[in-house]
């Protein structure tokens, strides 16, 4: 479970396949959490590992749609 005083949460477009309520994004010094808070179900990743395979500096692009696709897939599993 998540205390979220001092966190960066935002909603996203994905439903959470167990209620169907908006899941979201969370974000800590070193996580990136996405999940369901009325599931209260989490998976997190290392924002130091997903900014290395999702963050393209030579062209500043965020490849926002491919970081979604990891943590839903993640989600399901
Ligand atoms: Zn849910």
């Amino acid at each position: 479970m998540i205390v979220c005083m001092d966190l960066l949460a935002v909603e996203v477009a994905s439903r959470c396949p167990l209620c169907g309520s908006a899941m979201e994004i969370v974000e800590d010094n070193t996580y990136v959490w996405f999940g369901c808070k009325r599931c209260l179900r989490y998976v997190k990743r290392e924002k130091r590992e997903l900014a290395r395979r999702y963050v393209n500096y030579s062209v500043r692009l965020f490849n926002w749609r491919g970081l979604m696709e990891e943590l839903y897939a993640l989600y399901l599993s």
